[in-house]
């Protein structure tokens, strides 16, 4: 099935993004966490790109194959420029059509003194212009910036090159992680208002680690609403409360996303079933079929 087809279907998608483990031994703990994931029904699950192929743990397409194959689940294969060519590319494409896949998210990939930029793909629309134009047959989803890509000089030109990766066949759009669902709507009516018809699936990550909070939040450039960072000072020390609280703030944000009239809604879940099924529990009265 393709993704495009889903939100032609359902008034919100849900799907969750899973990340390949960098070690081969655990797999079998990945596998076992899309068991349960597969519980709550997702629309469709992404796979992201980068912490596997050669660097020798499990590759992306070895997760979407799992999800595809022996789940029944539909698989959003992610695939980046940076460090490839028309080649590389070539194979990568070659072996998710064999296994089935349907559906990649091309993406330019985040500048890396350990990966070169593409001179065959210079920006994500290229890459999708070379998916669609060598195989028709696949859906291509691309990534969005509620808040504007970091390297855009404003949010106003970061939307009007959304409007080539549209052009290239793009058919639906993921956004980067945000906590202020304000930004999200204005994002939307100003993409709307430049002739961006796509659906977009609004990303939400729980914040429910102290790790993530150094790690994630810290790097995101997303804006951080006085009510999050009230919640991050408050229990940032408290193990068991933060957890607690993290879910409730992605579940109102959720919520709101939903009825405010999302397309869909994306779960960075950091590969933990406990946390999408908490979330999902919170949420899923709201979603369409499921209550
Ligand atoms: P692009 O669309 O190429 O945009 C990058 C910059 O170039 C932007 O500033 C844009 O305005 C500008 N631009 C775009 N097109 C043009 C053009 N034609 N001419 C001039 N300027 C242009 N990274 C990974 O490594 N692996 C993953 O699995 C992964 N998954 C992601 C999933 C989602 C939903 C999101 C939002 C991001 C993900 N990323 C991932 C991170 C992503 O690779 C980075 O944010 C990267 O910096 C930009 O990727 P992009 O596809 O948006 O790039």
């Amino acid at each position: 099935m393709y993704i495009r087809q889903l939100f032609a279907q359902k008034p919100c998608v849900f799907s969750i993004e899973v990340f390949p483990p960098k070690q081969t031994s655990s797999f079998e703990s990945l596998q076992q966490g899309l068991r349960q994931m597969k519980a709550l029904n997702p629309d469709f699950i992404s796979v992201t790109y980068g912490a596997g192929g050669s660097a020798g743990g499990v590759s992306t397409c070895q997760v979407a194959t799992f999800l595809k194959n022996e789940l029944g689940v539909e698989p959003l294969a992610h695939l980046i420029c940076m460090g490839s060519d028309k080649e590389k590319m070539t194979a990568s494409l070659d072996e998710l059509f064999a296994a089935g896949i349907q559906n990649v998210l091309a993406l330019r990939g985040d500048r890396s003194p350990y990966r070169a930029p593409s001179a065959d793909f210079p920006h994500a629309s290229d890459l999708a212009a070379f998916i669609r134009g060598q195989y028709g047959s696949f859906g291509i989803s691309g990534a969005c910036y509620p808040e504007g890509h970091a390297e855009a000089e404003s949010l106003a030109a970061d939307i009007r090159n959304l409007r080539i990766k549209q052009e290239a066949g793009v058919s639906h759009l993921a956004t980067q992680l945000f906590f202020d669902n304000a930004k999200f709507y204005r994002f939307v009516n100003m993409a709307r208002k430049e002739g961006i018809d796509l659906p977009i699936s609004a990303g939400v990550m729980p914040i429910v680690r102290k790790s993530q909070i150094e790690r994630t939040v810290a790097l995101s450039s997303a804006s951080l609403p006085s009510e999050f960072t009230r919640m991050i000072s408050r229990y940032q020390d408290d193990e068991a409360s933060l957890f607690e609280a993290g879910i409730d703030y992605a579940v109102r944000q959720l919520r709101d996303l939903i009825e405010g009239g999302a397309d869909g809604v994306h779960l960075y879940a950091m590969n933990s079933p406990q946390v999408a099924a908490r979330v999902y529990e919170g949420i899923r009265d709201l979603l369409p079929g499921r209550a």
